[in-house]
């Protein structure tokens, strides 16, 4: 096959290869789906010597495709043209047609949860979302996500979503299916359907909206919001630990002490708080204390709001780190501390870059204004938290606390890098955590 990978993918806004130096793109698996459609695994290799294996779902057509989406087409092979097939609406409700009757073609096996109706009929439109994966809304009623960059092993967001979604808990959008292939042996996720939320809104767009309110006088109120969030993220947890168990565990101080030195050789202002941030984590060791499955990378981002509920989205893990370390039970503190790392950073976000000199630091009443609505949110999410659970998480308060550091620090070391004028949010949470 001919077609031109080595040009498309590069104008995918979900290729990763961007900071390398591409060398080839090959197809390595090639499954028909359909009379038109193929399921093509392409293989990159880059000049650092690493490599990358895509999805891509193809419509052919005997003419070029001049009326869609012109970043679709892929290009010409032996007389026929190749269209992302994501993109192609007839091609889309073919994919979910293979979902509705659990279809296997060649490797590749689709499988329906039961008891699930899917919406064969429904309208398929591209998710507008800046993604690393590319996602298909079918009308109002469900969401089909195609993994780009594939990669063997268990995928957690279908593991988890399937063990939520069978157990009937209604804080997460019901998995509807998934499907997969094998590589080397190995079980390789391809992608997955979901209950679509419709007029759903992100946490983060809520309470960043709630935040602003603070520095215009306004007055809003996110307080009931992050009591029913608490309730929801105890929910999740409890039927994690229900279904997959809980087990005697502990801090994990090694990997705590490694991501900060990863983070204070990036971020100097660090340093002076190194040793008080190392006794705290090395105070830690030997301690014991609950773990089990948890979402592993929760902030405002990853909740939506429905007209009913909030829902847990995203239990991929924390992006970057090894398929194995994603699914390594931890303390319900992780998905805690998450959380409240990212009320800090709803809360100084309107801050940034406000004042008119560059480095300008918000004033002393803007920052009491923001610490209220913290502790109110904080407060407010964690009584939630403890109402639906039975345990309050500020009970154990000096775990909570490393947790919190671990996750601040990790900021720290990213902000510094990328986005400097970021970097006063984690140092100052950092220094309120160690004093
Ligand atoms: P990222 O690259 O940011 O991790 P992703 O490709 O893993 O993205 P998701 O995070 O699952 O994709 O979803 C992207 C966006 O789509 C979410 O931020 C959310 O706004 C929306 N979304 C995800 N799932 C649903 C759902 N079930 N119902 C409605 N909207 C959803
Ligand atoms: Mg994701």
């Amino acid at each position: 096959m001919t077609l031109p990978f080595i040009e498309w993918l590069p104008k995918q806004r979900w290729y990763a290869g961007r900071s390398k130096k591409l060398i080839s793109a090959r197809p390595a698996v090639d499954v028909t789906l359909h009379e038109d459609i193929d399921l093509i695994l392409v293989d990159t290799t880059y000049a650092d010597g690493s490599s990358e294996r895509y999805q891509v779902l193809v419509k052919w057509t005997s003419e070029p495709v001049t009326d869609g989406n012109p970043i679709a087409a892929i290009g010409e092979d032996a007389g026929r043209f190749g269209y992302d097939a994501l993109h192609d609406p007839s091609a889309a409700r073919h994919l979910m047609a293979l979902f509705d009757s659990s279809a296997t073609r060649g490797q590749v096996v689709f499988t329906k949860e039961p008891g699930v109706q899917l919406p064969v009929d429904a309208s398929p439109r591209v998710s507008g979302a800046e993604q690393s994966n590319t996602s298909v809304i079918f009308g109002q009623a469900a969401m089909f996500k195609a993994f780009r960059r594939i990669s063997a092993g268990i995928n957690p967001d279908i593991e988890l979503n399937r063990v939520l979604g069978r157990a009937g808990n209604p804080n997460v959008a019901r998995l509807m299916g998934s499907y997969s292939t094998t590589w080397d042996g190995r079980p390789c996720p391809l992608g997955m359907m979901a209950a679509f939320a419709p007029n759903s809104a992100e946490g983060w767009d809520m309470a960043t909206a709630s935040a602003r309110e603070l520095y215009s006088e306004g007055d809003s109120d996110f307080c009931g919001e992050s009591y029913r969030l608490g309730q929801a993220v105890a929910s999740v947890h409890a039927v994690l630990a229900d279904q997959l168990g809980s087990t005697a565990g502990e801090f994990p101080v090694d990997s705590a002490l490694a991501r900060l030195a990863v983070a204070a050789a990036s971020a100097p202002d660090l340093a002076p708080l190194v040793p008080a941030i190392e006794a705290r984590f090395n105070a830690l060791a030997g301690e014991p204390t609950t773990v089990q499955r948890v979402h592993g990378d929760l902030h405002l981002g990853q909740v939506l709001r429905t007209s009913e509920t909030w829902l847990l989205i995203d239990f991929e893990g924390e992006p970057g780190t090894p398929l194995e370390d994603r699914r390594r039970p931890d303390s319900t503190l992780r998905d805690v501390a998450g959380m409240l790392r990212s009320y800090e950073y709803a809360a100084y976000q309107p801050l940034i870059g406000q004042g008119s000199g560059k480095n300008e630091e918000p004033d002393d009443k803007q920052l009491a204004a923001a610490g209220e609505w913290i502790d109110r949110n904080t407060t407010a999410f964690c009584d939630g938290y403890a109402a639906a659970s039975g345990r309050d998480p500020r009970a154990a308060h000096v775990l909570l606390v490393a947790y919190e550091l671990d996750k601040a620090v990790y900021e720290a070391g990213y902000e510094a890098r990328h986005r400097p004028a970021w970097l006063p949010i984690p140092l100052r949470s950092i220094a309120r955590l160690l004093s």
